[in-house]
């Protein structure tokens, strides 16, 4: 038994060494990405849910590893988080984010917003505020066609910074939305407090509404409480029609999802744009 154990633990002790190793080796790539011009930003369409018209794009970023491919941000942004690689990062994500932006509008897209994740580290970062207003002053695109998007848990902490700080952003003229409304807490009466424009309500109501009624019951509240507060609402991981009919049905504002296109590359984008907005 004894010497079970120890080939079971030896077993286990490699595996970690593995991980251990494997990790490493990742984290030491990140740290060279960037100025390896490794990270790529894909565009995936925000839908007007009446008109059907692109109103804008999240911008996600996605990882080009010279050898293991493909990277999802699952994958590496919590590993940046553990760093302070992540404000690097989220710099270059709001950079290139708004730079598209603008070329968007200069084609004639003038009315198209670009949304950009922000991440908990990013938002606590003193300079914040003013790193926005200088991207948008570099960029030249005007504030009213940037949200920013941050989870519900980072809006959670319990703070007066956190008004602040969303209060001057408000006064730049950026968009807040709260991303992954519904997974994190119980309390909603930030939404009250709070200068938020939209919740983006999310993926795991979107996928039962049509299946468990009770869930569909949730999304009507969720909608109807949104709207009595003045607020927007954008339904992610939206990926049948059915789903897109209960939305349209309920008066949910924007979705996004597979069923309308996943995050595209810039290029890809365009073409889309040209066929689903009116210039
Ligand atoms: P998120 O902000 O909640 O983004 C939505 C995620 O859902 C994206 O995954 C998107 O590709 C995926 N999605 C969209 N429609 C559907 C659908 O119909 N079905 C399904 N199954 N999934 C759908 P992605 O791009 O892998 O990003 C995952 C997460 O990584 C994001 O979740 C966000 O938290 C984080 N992330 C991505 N880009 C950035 C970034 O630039 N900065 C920061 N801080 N975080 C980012
Ligand atoms: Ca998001
Ligand atoms: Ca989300
Ligand atoms: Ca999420």
């Amino acid at each position: 038994r004894a010497k079970e154990a120890r080939i079971h633990y030896q077993f286990y002790n490699d595996l970690m060494n593995e991980e251990t190793a494997e990790r490493l080796a990742l984290e030491q790539d990140l740290t060279r990405a960037l100025e390896r011009d490794e990270f790529v930003l894909h565009y995936q369409p925000k839908v007007d849910i009446a008109t059907g018209n692109i109103q804008g794009a999240e911008a996600l970023i996605r990882w080009y590893h010279p050898k293991k491919g493909l990277i999802p941000p699952d994958k590496f942004i919590p590993l940046a988080e553990e760093t302070d690689m992540i404000l690097q990062i989220g710099d270059w994500v709001l950079r290139t984010a708004c730079e598209q932006n603008k070329k968007w509008h200069t084609a004639g897209y003038t009315d198209l917003q670009i949304a950009v994740n922000l991440s908990a580290m990013q938002f606590g970062q003193t300079h914040l505020v003013d790193r926005v207003a200088h991207v948008l002053h570099q960029t030249g695109l005007p504030s009213e066609y940037l949200e920013l998007e941050i989870t519900e848990r980072v809006a959670m902490q319990e703070s007066v910074t956190v008004i602040e700080k969303l209060q001057q952003l408000t006064e730049l003229g950026v968009q807040i939305s709260i991303d992954d409304f519904g997974t994190g807490y119980s309390s909603l009466s930030y939404l009250v407090k709070y200068p938020i424009h939209a919740i983006k309500m999310d993926r795991s109501f979107v996928s039962e509404v049509i299946d468990d009624s009770e869930q569909a019951l949730v999304v009507k509240a969720i909608l109807s409480m949104a709207h009595s507060l003045g607020l927007h609402v954008v339904a992610e991981g939206v990926e049948e029609l059915g789903q897109l009919e209960f939305l349209q049905t309920y008066n949910c504002d924007e979705y996004q999802g597979y069923y309308f296109s996943r995050p595209l590359p810039a290029p890809e984008f365009e073409v889309l744009l040209a066929q689903h907005l009116v210039r």
